[in-house]
């Protein structure tokens, strides 16, 4: 049996684990993200995959998916919006460091190759999937492959704009779609929200002590299953944005399915029931003909690694 290692990168967290050729999990390691320091967290990777290794020493290739911009030869960085990368050659810093084949990967491709390998869109060849976290990413399964685009960077749903002159971006412009459908813009919201009537956020704000700028996503999600009207009004706001624009890629991709996932998702119906009405009426007349469903992704925050241990075995 072939094994292989996945690493997920991601803002706050390393997550590395050992994968079967069934997508299945037999261990996992996890490291904070260094802080502004790009080699610092090929170290971190490196370290991560080490301990793996050592309780599974027959590995055989390692897959390592990062939130960034990836080239097309999977090899390097060319920007991460949230990551202090710049050009960063992770491919052979890894691979220099851990004596083992690296292939390079965008979060969002990870996770959707899991899923469809494994997942919520096991058997479906057209798949968008869309993850809704500290912000958005995102992945196309096309006639049963992931396609990366001509330079490597396709599904970048993130950063379509939306609001013209909008909110500012950590890429660099204004009014990207994760400005307004992410985790960030949950708390943006129900800060503000509870600002405006702290009565309608008690609960949320007995939660946060009181402090609005204490609130943040998980006493968000707690509060709004409990009630909370303003922590609802929350998840609704962002919903509104999320069904606009899976409305808009539908009308680009025509997938057969789109699974969401993603640490804001994984409320579950507080974000994605919503979201589901809002594709509804953002799709109008369309809704008559074929169109995609949205389905709950099932592999959790887990997707990343797994897809891209996978793709390092299909490498
Ligand atoms: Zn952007």
């Amino acid at each position: 049996m072939t094994l292989t290692i996945g690493v997920d990168v991601g803002g706050t967290k390393v997550l590395g684990g050992v994968v079967t050729p069934d997508g299945e999990v037999l261990t996992t390691v996890r490291r904070a993200t260094p802080d502004d320091d790009s080699g610092q967290t090929a170290v971190v990777i490196a370290e991560v995959v080490a301990a793996l290794v050592d309780a599974y020493p027959g590995v055989e290739a390692v897959g390592v998916g990062a939130a960034g911009w990836i080239d097309a030869d999977r090899s390097t960085v060319m920007f991460a919006p949230n990551v202090a990368w710049r050009d960063e050659p992770l491919r052979d810093r890894i691979a220099d460091k851990v004596g083992l084949p690296v292939v390079v990967e965008n979060d969002g491709n990870t996770a959707a190759w899991a899923e469809f390998r494994f997942g919520a869109a096991r058997g479906v060849s057209e798949v968008l999937l869309i993850t809704v976290g500290t912000g958005i990413g995102g992945g196309i399964i096309a006639d049963g492959k992931l396609f990366r685009g001509a330079y490597g960077v396709a599904g970048e749903f993130g950063h379509v704009r939306f609001v013209p002159g909008g909110l500012p971006c950590g890429c660099g412009r204004r009014g990207c779609f994760e400005q307004y459908c992410s985790g960030r813009a949950l708390v943006r919201e129900a800060r503000a929200l509870a600002e405006a009537d702290p009565h309608r956020a008690a609960r949320l704000l007995r939660l946060a002590g009181g402090q609005v700028d204490a609130i943040q996503g998980p006493q968000i999600t707690q509060a709004a299953g409990e009630g909370d009207p303003a922590a609802i009004e929350a998840f609704g706001v962002i919903a509104q944005w999320l069904g606009q624009g899976l409305a808009d890629l539908v009308s680009i991709w025509d997938p057969g399915l789109i699974v969401v996932g993603g640490g804001v998702a994984e409320s579950g119906d507080l974000l994605i029931a919503p979201a589901r009405e809002a594709y509804v009426a953002a799709l109008g007349p369309r809704i008559t003909l074929p169109v995609a469903r949205i389905r709950a992704a099932e592999l959790g925050n887990e997707a990343g690694l797994i897809g891209a241990a996978d793709l390092a075995r299909l490498r």
